[in-house]
């Protein structure tokens, strides 16, 4: 911390040329030599903190005030200032991007945004070109004093992005009242401002001639990421570079354009679900032509209501299994969790909680409890040894001939962890490869109705096509229920009883 307010402290005495060069982190023959690179900068069209960067100064206060330091500095030397736009950064450091009246464009935007946040942290995107631009003056530079500017110092030059955050940070955190974060960690707020150029790609294409990965033609942004364009630096000797590109750059002639944009990290919401209807499906049903098949479905008719109070962009469901169109998921519910993504708000009381309860459970056919908020790492233990969960079933049957509940009991009550043969089920092949699996049914319970219908209870390895146990799919699953009692079976409705799973929290709220 320390160490931080050191480099922070603005000298109260005017900038000297000594200790500006103090500052930097280039080991300079003698100050002349110092001297001449300052020059030399400005003689390439590099504005005043673009200076400082190659100087690899990183005393944050001083780029505030970098461009009296540099008027006075070059009017002792009778030379003038460069006016152009910065050959370097293409704007972004210069007066643009760095006055009151930017910092006060991205408030108003944040402003009618309507975001909820404590801290934020400013992410920026530049124009690809400034990295050809970068290395150019490096090279340059190089040219002319190779002590100072070997490979080595290259990592001490200031970042631009940094740079950026330095001059304008804490005056947007101060009007926002909120903490200007630096790393992306401490804030879950993001306020980001993606940076381009009209030639940002275009001066990248003379690294086609040297690099095969340039050449397969997807769109540009695609092809001229950060990544693959320091890759080629890398790797592309200095002549070969300066054969390419010329060293110092070209004068821009029009300066960067930003778009200014917000997020906000995803908020979790947790809880069971219970669906009573048989004609109500886990996700809207939509077919190739863009037609609903079902009006509603599960997961809109719960997370409606979440995502309008966090005012979210849209939201992803997950749930512990899922459960066909025709089935009823009873008992106390099947967990669920909903990741909300850019919430505007951040915040919900338990009353409020309680509220969105109520409001979903006003809605036929669906119930919800446990409503409660999560975490990001929570979506795993929906997943977590989702093979071994058990599920309970009660499935109402039909038998061809009567059977009585003596029947019934005499040949199911002693089957326990029985091996289950499917393939999968001809119903699902159109969207299912034809595969082979092994499933435990743990227990088998009948009860009579009448003489031709019985309700089924059974408990079973998460995965098991329970109609095709009961039925068998012409042989397909073996054994089956109809192979087990002697006589044909269908299933004439389904439906899931309990799904083992002790997350999230049981908050013993009222059932539906
Ligand atoms: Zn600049």
């Amino acid at each position: 911390m320390s160490d931080k307010m050191d480099i922070n402290v603005i000298p109260d005495k005017k900038l000297t040329t000594k200790y500006v060069s103090s500052l930097s982190k280039i080991y300079w023959k003698d100050e002349e030599s110092f001297k001449k690179t300052i020059a030399a900068l400005n003689s390439y069209g590099v504005c005043p903190r673009c200076c400082l960067r190659f100087l690899a100064i990183d005393n944050q206060s001083i780029y505030r005030s970098s461009f009296q330091w540099m008027a006075d500095f070059l009017k002792e030397r009778e030379e003038t200032m460069c006016s152009n736009i910065c050959c370097a950064c293409l704007g972004v450091l210069q007066e643009k991007y760095c006055r009151e009246e930017f910092r006060k464009e991205i408030i108003k935007t944040l402003m009618e945004a309507k975001y909820e946040y404590d801290s934020f942290f400013v992410a920026i995107t530049l124009p690809v070109s400034t990295m050809m631009r970068e290395h150019s003056i490096w090279l340059k530079l190089a040219e002319q004093d190779k002590t100072a500017f070997n490979d080595y110092r290259r990592r001490d030059l200031a970042s631009l992005k940094d740079c950026w955050k330095w001059v304008n940070g804490d005056d947007l955190g101060e009007s926002l009242g909120r903490k200007s974060e630096y790393s992306t960690e401490s804030a879950c707020f993001e306020i980001s401002l993606n940076f381009s150029h009209k030639t940002q790609f275009r001066e990248c294409y003379p690294l086609d001639d040297y690099f095969e990965e340039f050449r397969k033609r997807k769109s540009d942004d695609i092809v001229y990421t950060r990544s693959s364009v320091q890759r080629a630096l890398v790797k592309l000797s200095d002549d070969r570079f300066r054969k390419l590109y010329s060293s110092p750059p070209t004068i821009p002639k029009d300066e960067c354009t930003v778009e200014i944009q917000f997020k906000q990290d995803s908020i979790f919401v947790a809880g069971r679900y219970n669906k009573y209807s048989r004609k109500l499906s886990q996700t809207p049903w939509v077919l190739d032509s863009g037609e609903r098949r079902t009006n509603s479905s599960v997961q809109e008719m719960l997370c409606d209501s979440i995502k309008s109070h966090f005012k979210a962009d849209s939201f992803v469901f997950t749930s512990s299994g899922r459960e066909d169109v025709d089935v009823k998921m009873l008992g106390e519910g099947r967990p669920f969790i909903v990741e909300l993504i850019n919430p505007h708000v951040t915040t919900i009381s338990k009353s409020e909680l309680k509220d969105i309860t109520k409001k979903i459970n006003t809605q036929k056919d669906i119930g919800v409890r446990d409503l409660q908020l999560a975490l990001r790492s929570d979506t795993m233990k929906l997943k977590e040894g989702e093979e071994q969960k058990k599920k309970s079933y009660s499935a109402f049957c039909w038998s061809k001939e009567p059977i009585t509940q003596e029947e019934l009991d005499s040949k199911l009550s002693n089957i326990k962890d029985l091996k289950v043969n499917q393939r999968t089920p001809i119903r699902v092949l159109h969207r299912r490869t034809n595969s082979y699996r092994t499933k435990m049914i743990y227990s088998l319970e009948a009860k009579s109705i009448n003489e031709k219908h019985f309700i089924l209870y059974l408990t079973t390895q998460a995965g098991t096509y329970i109609k095709e146990f009961v039925h068998s799919d012409f042989g397909r699953t073996t054994p089956s229920l109809g192979s087990i009692l002697g006589v044909e079976c269908d299933i004439l409705e389904l439906n899931v009883t309990a799904v083992d799973l002790d997350w999230p929290e049981r908050l013993g709220d009222e059932e539906k």
